[in-house]
């Protein structure tokens, strides 16, 4: 069988069938979800799989990279922002970037395909900065490492941009997370302003999750 429609009736077992099952609320009830996820579109590190979301936990938006171009209007993620912060209550913006991103690879391998790197040039500043990083006898010489953590926290900036972004930082009402999924030790970062670098989430401050994972 084809594995999609297999994964289907799988989550309609679980979703649909049970006596207290979570759909057929969320269907009258309508959504409410806390989280508007940015990520990816890579298969590996996709939302869906990889934080085990109950129906109706996020809204979720891709992009090669998590990349995050300066506002313009008209376009899908201003729209869905719009929506997601001004008719929904989302309280948490995520942009999730993950290691060995091919967006990332593409930008700086200066990937020969219009198409592809007209869209990943928006990133540019991002790398810049890691490449600077990278140079500083301060800091690990990683650059690609360096490139996926400047291109988030480069999309972070470029998200304050957008006017119901803008509206809802200003009323308090939503706060923006810069997050790596780090995909060889299966491990989830977080920036920390105070330190100026992104630290696992499991590790740093949360004892019982840390105990949890082992
Ligand atoms: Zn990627």
């Amino acid at each position: 069988m084809n594995p999609l429609i297999e994964g289907f009736l799988e989550f309609r077992e679980q979703a649909y069938d049970p006596q207290d099952s979570i759909m057929p609320d969320l269907v009258k009830h309508g959504q409410s979800p806390n989280y508007f996820i940015i990520s990816c579109i890579d298969s590996r590190g996709n939302p869906g799989t990889i934080f085990k979301p109950a129906p109706g936990m996020f809204f979720a938006h891709k992009a090669m990279g998590a990349i995050v171009r300066p506002y313009k209007s008209g376009t899908a993620l201003a729209a869905a922002l719009q929506f997601a912060l001004n008719y929904n209550k989302v309280t948490e913006i995520i942009v999730l970037g993950h290691t060995h991103c091919g967006a990332v690879h593409a930008l700086i391998d200066n990937i020969d395909d219009e198409e592809i790197s007209s869209f990943v040039e928006v990133a540019r500043a991002g790398l810049e900065k890691a490449k600077e990083f990278a140079n500083d006898q301060t800091h690990h010489d990683n650059l690609h490492r360096h490139a996926e953590e400047q291109i988030v926290l480069q999309s972070v900036k470029n998200l304050e941009g957008y006017p119901s972004v803008a509206t809802a930082l200003s009323e308090n009402r939503v706060t923006i997370k810069p997050w790596i999924f780090e995909m060889e030790h299966g491990d989830l970062l977080e920036y920390d302003p105070e330190n100026q670098k992104f630290m696992s989430i499991l590790s740093s401050n949360n004892e019982n999750i840390k105990g949890k994972v082992g």
